[in-house]
């Protein structure tokens, strides 16, 4: 059977910085029957739950990833390398498990896709792609967000 990579957090898991999921309604259309893979980069990283909220700061995901960019929490601290590690994994768990789809969670700076926030911490978006999202994609996995989130 196939498998799609999907955040965790859309599957129930309560991974997200305030310690709550984000539990989708949409997410078995899209899996259309396939196999879901869960994942949390975030955690993955090495990032507790509940965590500071952080945002990308200079740029996307692909910024990041090229290292003209970082992930910088609501205090200032970076934690770029931390975002960066849950993105590799997140990269290997879908090699692992043969995902050539995954299903991400909107606007996060790591799952986001096409679309998150821009730094500022007011709830702006710019276009762009989270770390996850961005290495995910340089790798031919299709990533796509899921609606009504
Ligand atoms: Fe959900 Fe992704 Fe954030 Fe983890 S890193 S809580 S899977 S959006």
């Amino acid at each position: 059977m196939d498998a799609v990579l999907v955040s965790a957090c859309l599957r129930g898991v309560p991974c997200r910085f305030d310690g709550r999921d984000k539990a989708a309604s949409a997410l078995p259309g899209l899996l259309a029957g396939r196999r879901a893979v869960p994942f949390c980069p975030e955690q993955a990283g090495g990032l507790p739950t509940p965590r500071r909220p952080a945002e990308l700061s200079g740029g996307d995901g692909h910024a990041v990833l090229d290292g003209r960019a970082r992930v910088v929490e609501d205090t200032g601290r970076d934690v770029t390398d931390a975002f960066v590690e849950g993105a590799r994994r997140a990269l290997a768990e879908a090699l692992r498990e043969g995902c050539a789809e995954a299903v991400l969670m909107p606007r996060s700076p790591s799952c986001g896709r096409g679309a998150v926030h821009d730094g500022s911490f007011d709830g702006t978006l710019v276009e762009g792609d989270g770390v996850t999202a961005a290495l995910l994609e340089r790798h031919g996995i299709a990533v796509r967000g899921v609606p009504g989130v």
